[in-house]
């Protein structure tokens, strides 16, 4: 009626304030989840944003301290490290495991351990062993993750697999030969493995962030903080992009909220690749 009339664009929620008492605070509540890379960066946001709604969290991790010091941080009934390098196959087999005999299940699998090798913008400059190496974390990590969610996750019928890819893993990049070949590794093992797990309720997506200021890109780039805060990595007006924002992406794909979202890559650029299509 014309009472609303300058009412426009809104969603008026209807359910006598409930949304504003649980304030989306438990979009988690009861599930599980292993967060590779969970000791640094992207896996740390996410390990804190994924306890927050409500998640038992495992953090899997080749860094030890900082991996317990979250856990302290989140409290040991929600929170636990296990050390796990993604490249061998028994720790990711041991991290699975763990996660399922400490609280009975796994709903979440986020594959996000990676790493970057030092940018050289001529092939031949290029080292085997490197390349190797890259891949090894980036894609090899990611399959075995995969393949170890999946051994318990399809008796159960159900689960969520994230993996972190890149914007590298669908435009070119500067200088990083194997990270933007694993990046685009990554995302290809989520597609098929979307394609079959889904025959198993089980859907897998990819995350792909832009530049977030983690110690990894400040290794790539070398920027004291000042500087990358005059830096804005995105076609959005002012945006910064921050690992808190790529957990929120993670929270919706691990969360009910995305229960049919399945083969998707969620590109988190704040527009970067609609506005530089071929190259970063
Ligand atoms: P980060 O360096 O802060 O965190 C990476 C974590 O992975 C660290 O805790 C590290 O110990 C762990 N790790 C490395 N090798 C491992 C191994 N073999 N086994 C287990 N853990 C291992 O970096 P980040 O930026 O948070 O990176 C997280 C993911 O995000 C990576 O896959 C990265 O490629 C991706 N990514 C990052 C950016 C960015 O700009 N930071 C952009 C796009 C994608």
């Amino acid at each position: 009626s014309d009472d609303s009339r300058y009412v426009s664009g809104h969603n008026l929620v209807v359910d006598g304030g409930f949304t504003i008492v649980n304030n989306g605070s438990c979009m988690l509540e009861g599930k599980v989840a292993l967060i590779t890379g969970g000791s640094s960066g992207i896996g740390e946001s996410t390990a804190r944003l994924f306890a927050k709604h409500g998640a038992k969290v495992v953090i899997a991790d080749i860094q030890d301290e900082p991996g317990h010091s979250v856990c302290k941080d989140l409290n040991t009934e929600s929170a636990s490290f296990v050390h796990c390098d993604v490249t061998q196959e028994k720790d990711v087999e041991n991290a699975v495991s763990t996660a399922v005999s400490k609280h009975g299940k796994l709903d979440i699998m986020f594959n996000n351990a990676g790493i970057l090798e030092t940018p050289k913008p001529n092939i031949l400059d290029n080292d085997k062993a490197e390349f190797e190496k890259v891949i090894g974390v980036n894609i090899v990590g990611a399959f075995l993750g995969t393949k170890h969610a999946a051994r318990v996750m399809i008796p159960a019928r159900r689960g969520s697999i994230i993996s972190t890819a890149s914007v590298c893993g669908t435009i070119g990049g500067v200088a990083t030969h194997a990270y933007t070949s694993s990046k685009h590794g990554v995302i290809g093992l989520m597609r098929n493995t979307a394609v079959e797990l889904g025959q198993h309720g089980i859907r897998v997506n990819c995350v792909s962030p832009y530049v977030v200021w983690t110690p990894l890109a400040r290794n790539l780039l070398k920027l004291n903080d000042d500087e990358e805060e005059k830096r804005v990595y995105s076609n959005l007006k002012d945006a910064v992009l921050k690992a808190e924002d790529i957990a929120e992406a993670v929270l919706f794909l691990g969360s009910d909220e995305s229960k049919y979202v399945s083969g998707l890559n969620l590109i988190v650029d704040g527009g970067f690749t609609i506005v530089n299509p071929g190259f970063c």
